[in-house]
């Protein structure tokens, strides 16, 4: 995948791309962010545009004054980047097949972790010059995962790694990589995607209908990996449910009543997920309505939503819900979030809920 195809992270790819064509890219380069946002692609079109047969942009860097460069960041498409791949020709074909032999991607096994012997294995290769590209890439995605004696394994090549070799790690955790390895890496940072990002993600590539896509991304913090995950839990029914926990809370003020909405929350309906996991998407969902709710009673801008499909039944929610009332409500889910993490009953979690909405 092309720089200019990855949705977000303009300052960071325009970097990249310009490195690429000047040949200044670091030779240890760590992606750091939150996961499913788009790292791995970044490292996969960095992989691409060094060594793609036909590259797009201007190649010969050096002959561009630094205001030219300036004015055609303002164009679209591939003149924004320096140097990109075309996508097309065999060698950004096979990269994206997984099958090119100088571009090695290594990732946790099924244990969940990278193992000394997969890291050697690499390194042995990295002495070698290149087969075919001009550079051999070695991605290694969730590096956190590295066992330690891996770790330590990486930390010469890292140093000093053979000229035509380079590496990438990415990472949503990288403090836990040790200092060593860090310190050895230039980091680069990534930030989450915006909401309308992850929405477009979502419906280019996932082949989501612009309502769901939009559904999904407003509760998915900025990450695409997130709202693919949240919808494998589910979300429709988390979000049903969330809503007829609040029409019955704003009605019911019985104690005993509303311990029985809370059983119909966790009763367990999918085999597939746990019952920590479809609560927590359920109060997730319960959160992004409260918040919805809040909007509605104080400001009443229908555009601020992010559940615009309900909002009638928001607006009838919100008579219930003043704006003090929703706020409270909203620390309770917050707090109850914080509960499951902390390993909390779920039972016990929802029935402590519903009585403080
Ligand atoms: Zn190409």
């Amino acid at each position: 995948m092309p720089f200019r195809s990855i949705v977000g992270h303009r300052r960071l790819l325009t970097l990249l791309s310009r490195a690429v064509a000047r040949d200044t890219l670091p030779p240890a380069l760590l992606l750091a962010g939150p996961a499913g946002i788009g790292k791995r692609r970044t490292a996969m079109a960095i992989a691409e545009a060094v060594n793609c047969l036909k590259p797009q942009g201007v190649v010969s860097g050096s002959s561009r004054t630094e205001s030219e460069a300036a004015s055609s960041r303002t164009d679209s498409g591939a003149a924004e980047f320096a140097r990109d791949a075309c996508g097309e020709c065999p060698a950004c074909r096979r990269i994206h097949r997984g099958v090119h032999p100088d571009v090695i991607v290594i990732e946790p096994g099924d244990m969940g972790s990278i193992k000394i012997e997969q890291v050697r294995d690499v390194i042995d290769r990295a002495e070698y010059r290149p087969f075919e590209g001009r550079r051999r890439v070695v991605i290694i995605d969730e590096a956190d995962a590295l066992m330690q004696p891996a770790q330590n394994a990486l930390l010469k090549t890292l140093e000093e790694p053979p000229s035509a070799s380079m590496f990438i790690l990415v990472s949503s955790i990288p403090d836990a990589l040790l200092p060593t390895v860090r310190s050895r890496c230039s980091r680069l940072r990534f930030a989450s995607l915006s909401t309308s990002e992850v929405t477009e993600v979502l419906r280019r590539d996932h082949e989501y209908s612009e309502q769901d896509a939009r559904a999904v991304a407003v509760d998915a913090e900025g990450s695409v990996g997130r709202a693919l995950q949240a919808e494998s839990i589910d979300l429709v029914e988390a979000r049903e449910g969330a809503q007829r926990l609040l029409d019955y809370t704003a009605r019911a003020g019985d104690p005993s009543r509303r311990l029985d909405a809370a059983r119909d929350v966790t009763a367990k309906k999918s085999t597939s997920v746990g019952e920590r996991d479809q609560l927590a998407a359920c109060l997730r969902a319960l959160g992004s309505l409260l918040r919805d709710v809040s909007i509605l009673s104080a400001v009443g801008d229908r555009g601020l939503i992010g559940n615009s499909d309900l909002e009638p039944q928001l607006a009838s929610l919100a008579r219930s819900f003043d704006s003090k009332r929703s706020a409270s409500a909203y620390a309770a889910v917050d707090e109850a979030l914080a509960a499951l993490e902390r390993n909390a009953s779920p039972k016990i979690v929802a029935d402590w809920l519903v009585l403080q909405l």
